[in-house]
C-alpha cells in the first residue's frame, strides 16, 4: 500500500505571524454597482420604469443597465452624469452600446454642445482615481441612492 504525504501548504506569511490581513473592499467595483442604481433611479419614473436611451424601449428600473454612451474604459468620463443613462441589455449588449441612438438621444437631452464635451473628455483627458475617492463618492451615491427611492418610492 502505498501512503502519499501531503505537503503541507505554506501559509501566507501574515498567517505564520498570527496576524490576519483585512482585505480592502472593492470600492471601485462599489462605486460602479451604487452609480448604476443612482442613474437607473435618477430617470426612473414614479412607477419604477425607465426608458432606453437608444431605442425607447421601457424597461423597469431594476432590469435595466446603467449604458456608458463613451465605453467605461475612459475614466474621465466613466462617473460622468452626461455620459451615462438607463439602456436596455439589447442595446447595451448585444448591441454594441447602440452608439448612434445613443447619441441622438442623449444630444435631445442635452444639447450637441454638452455631448462634444463628453467625447472630448473621454478621448482627451485621463483621470485616475484614489481609493479614497472612490470610498467618498461610494458614500456620497449611496445616499443618493436611498433618496431616490424614497422620494420616489420605488
Ligand atoms: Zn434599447
Amino acid at each position: 500500500m502505498l501512503y502519499k504525504y501531503k505537503k503541507k501548504k505554506d501559509k501566507p506569511l501574515s498567517d505564520k505571524a498570527g496576524v490576519r490581513v483585512k482585505k480592502k473592499p472593492d470600492y471601485k467595483k462599489k462605486l460602479d454597482e451604487v452609480f448604476s442604481k443612482y442613474i437607473r433611479l435618477k430617470y426612473a419614473m414614479p412607477n419604477g420604469m425607465c426608458k432606453c436611451i437608444s431605442c425607447g424601449s421601457f424597461k423597469h428600473w431594476k432590469e435595466i443597465q446603467n449604458g456608458h454612451y463613451m465605453s467605461r474604459r475612459y475614466m474621465s468620463t466613466r462617473f460622468d452624469e452626461d455620459n451615462c443613462r438607463p439602456q436596455c441589455v439589447a442595446c447595451n449588449i448585444f448591441n454594441q452600446g447602440n452608439a448612434q441612438m445613443y447619441r441622438r438621444g442623449l444630444i435631445a437631452q442635452i444639447g450637441e454642445q454638452r455631448v462634444d464635451l463628453v467625447e472630448y473628455k473621454a478621448k482627451n483627458t485621463s483621470k485616475h482615481y484614489t481609493y479614497f475617492e472612490y470610498k467618498e463618492l461610494f458614500k456620497y451615491y449611496s445616499v443618493l441612492v436611498d433618496k431616490l427611492r424614497k422620494e420616489k418610492g420605488i
